[in-house]
Order: C-alpha cells, then structure tokens, then sequence
C-alpha cells in the first residue's frame, strides 16, 4: 500500500533552516536565515521520504517552538515536491494531508504526462497522439484545466500559450540532444521553427464542455503545460488543505512555492530569491511571504549551450528564440497557477508591460532581475522584501 511505503518525517527542522529559494529545483542557498527547508537529495527516484534535517551551526529553537514536519515526494513532475506542517498537526493528521496531497498531485502528473500514457487514463499524451482526429472522452479535471489554460492564455495576450507545443518540441529535442553530445549541439533550424510556429494557435485546442470532451484540430499541434501544469496542480492540492481548514503549511512543487496560511505565531515564512549571476546558486534577496503563491522562472533553469551561448527554457512566441529581456522573473499572487502562468508569460514581454499587466490583474507582486544584476519591482513587491545581500 502506497502509505505504508511512506515515510512519515517528523523533522528536527530547527526554527531558522535552509531556504528554498523561490524557483524551480532550488538549490540551497546558504540561506542560514530562510525558513523554508527543502532541496533533500533524492534518496531515490521512487520513494517518498523525509527532507533533510538542518545543517550544523544553526540557531536552537525556541523552547516552545513547534517542530515543522516534511513529507518529499520525486514521482511528481520530473521534480521534487514537499509539503511541510509548521502547525503542529498530529503526526496520523499530517500523514493524511500529505498523503491527500501526493494523491492530488499524482493524479494530475498522470493527466498531463505528455510523454508517457497509463492505462485506463486518457491524458494529454494520448490527446497529442490523437491530434486531428476524433473528440476524446477525458477527465473533467483536464477540462477544467485546459479551460484554465485557454484563459491564461487570453489573460496574457498569448505570451503564455499551452499550444506551443510544435516550437517547444523542436527546443527541447534540440536540449536533450545536446545533453548526449554537448560536442554537437545545435539549435533548431529557423525554417523549421516558423514551420511549426504554423501549428500554434489556441484555437486548434477544441473543447467541449458539455460533453467533457477535447480534440486538436491540427495533427501538427500539441500541447505543453510545462508553464502552468505544476503551478495548476499546486493550487488543486493547497485547495484540498485550505478545504479541510489546514493553516500553516507550505508546498514546494518543483520551485512552485504556495503557503497556506500562516506560521501558527503569524510571522511568515522568509524565503530566497536565488541570484542568477551566481547561476543560481546565491541568492538575489529575500523576501516574507504567507498565504500565497510565490514562482520565479529563471534563464538558470533547462539550458543548453551552443558555441558558448546559452538557450534556455522559456521561448519567446514574438521570435521563436529564449526570451532576453530578464535573468529571471518572480511572481508573487495567491493562485498558484496564475503565478506559474504569469512566471512564464512575463518572461516574455518587457517589464513595463509586464507591470502594466499586473496592475490590470491585481494582487499581483513582481520581481524582475536584469541580465545585468540591476533588480526592479513592484510597490507591493517592497514591502515583501526582507534583506538584499550587499555585493
Ligand atoms: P519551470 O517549469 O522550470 O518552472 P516555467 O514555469 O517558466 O519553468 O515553464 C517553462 C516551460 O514552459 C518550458 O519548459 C516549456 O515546456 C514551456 N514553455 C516555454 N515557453 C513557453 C511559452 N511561451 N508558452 C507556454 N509554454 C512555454
Ligand atoms: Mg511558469
């Protein structure tokens, strides 16, 4: 049984412990003074099982202080998730949640697999492979996303497009070649990307609501919701703790922060902005947060090199190439999704428009990191900041 392989990890998370940054597969960051822990090495691909414990030479805890808990998980997205308790739930009562949570997020792993299919599920691997033909019977869950999708895709004047799927393929083709033979690496010919940039537009994404069904109309297109599905399925599982009243958790998706709630003692929670200069690996400042999402995309992130120059990950549908305006990007907002939406999209797009955006939104908080180092952000976004290291 999937639970009794769990590992339920009752931390010693001291109250002051290793941060995660704020984007996908951070890394530590020498953040002593961060909050939020994460970044276990897998123990192995399969095996859910605890974080890892605070490194030396940090603060002891209040005597009162409650032990956070962790739970890890690698099965989910090609990347590790962790859900964390700091209010103190019982151990059975945090073994529940978390259990709920990978359920939730193994559920939608499965759905938006675009690689891989499972039996008895119709998800977005078979609909890419179905591209052309008839309507497919799927899940009302991949509806309600697809919808989300379609509506994030309107939201951003279509800078964040799930349709993309054509171009994306021909970059990540491109990468995992590279990651076999760097000596040879190469980046799609322009041809090809206009070529396929002709099967991308969100209208080929058919889909009928009143009979749960969806279609490509093209079977050129496909879909990819590598910037907003684990952003989706984050929000889905923070939905699921806040409907059973759970305060004072925390997800980390892959980088794809969501806090529910608040600490217990209302103080937030501190995490880091990693520092793309130093690839990542510092960190550019910190910021608190509590009762929201937090996503950074970062030029750090799925690169590949070519003769000394780096493309990454996020492409730019206005010239089919990585997008240059920034080094990365974070979003702070309470829906998960929107943030990863918005992560993505605003990648794409300079930071004047991408502020104008925000404030058309709402609620909306942005940190913007130039390939020079320089920093800008939001009015709200200041008031979340808590330290910029001195350089
Ligand atoms: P990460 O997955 O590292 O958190 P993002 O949320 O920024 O990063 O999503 C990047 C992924 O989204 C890419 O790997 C690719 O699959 C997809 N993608 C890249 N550019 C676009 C785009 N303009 N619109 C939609 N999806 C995109
Ligand atoms: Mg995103």
């Amino acid at each position: 049984m999937r639970r009794s392989r769990q590992i339920l990890a009752a931390l010693l998370l001291l109250s002051l412990l290793l941060l995660s940054a704020c984007g996908a597969g951070a890394e530590e960051t020498g953040a002593e003074k961060s909050d939020l822990p994460q970044t276990a090495e897998p123990a192995s691909r399969d095996e859910p099982g605890r974080p890892s414990a605070a490194p030396a030479g940090q603060e002891s805890p209040a005597p009162q202080a409650i032990e956070p808990k962790g739970m890890v998980y690698y099965t989910y997205f090609d990347t590790v998730s962790y859900v964390y308790d700091y209010a103190g739930d019982s151990a059975e009562r945090f073994e529940d949640r978390s259990a709920e949570v990978s359920h939730i997020l193994s559920e939608y792993h499965q759905l938006f697999d675009i690689y891989h299919e499972y039996s008895g599920i119709t998800n977005l691997c078979t609909v890419n492979k179905n591209a052309g033909g008839a309507p497919l019977e799927v899940d009302r869950k991949l509806i309600d996303f697809l919808l989300c999708a379609r509506e994030m895709y309107t939201l951003t004047d279509g800078e964040m497009n799930v349709m993309l799927g054509a171009v994306l393929r021909l970059w990540h083709d491109c990468r995992e070649a590279a990651g076999e033979d760097p000596k040879n690496a190469a980046i799609p010919e322009e041809a090809a990307l206009r070529e396929a940039y002709a099967h991308t537009g969100i209208e080929l994404l058919e889909i009928d609501e009143e009979h749960n069904t969806v279609r490509i109309a093209d079977p050129e297109a496909s879909i990819d919701v590598g910037a907003l599905g684990k952003g989706y399925a984050t929000e889905r599982a923070a939905e699921y703790l806040e409907s059973v009243g759970a305060e004072g958790y925390v997800l980390n998706i892959g980088g794809n922060i969501r806090c529910i709630g608040d600490r217990p003692d209302r103080s937030g929670w501190k995490t880091a902005i990693r520092d793309p200069a130093q690839d990542g690996q510092g960190y550019a400042c910190k910021i608190r947060i509590r009762d929201t999402a937090c996503v950074t995309s970062g030029v750090y992130e799925r690169y590949f090199t070519v003769k000394g120059q780096r493309y990454h990950h996020i492409i730019d549908r206005d010239t089919l190439y990585p997008a240059d305006y920034f080094a990365s990007l974070t979003v702070v907002t309470r829906d998960s999704a929107l943030a990863d939406a918005l992560s993505t999209a605003l990648f794409c797009m300079s930071a004047e428009q991408g502020m104008a955006l925000a404030e058309s939104i709402g609620g909306v908080e942005l940190l913007w990191i130039f390939p020079d180092g320089r920093m800008q952000w939001t009015p709200g976004f200041a008031d979340l900041i808590e330290e910029i290291p001195e350089n």
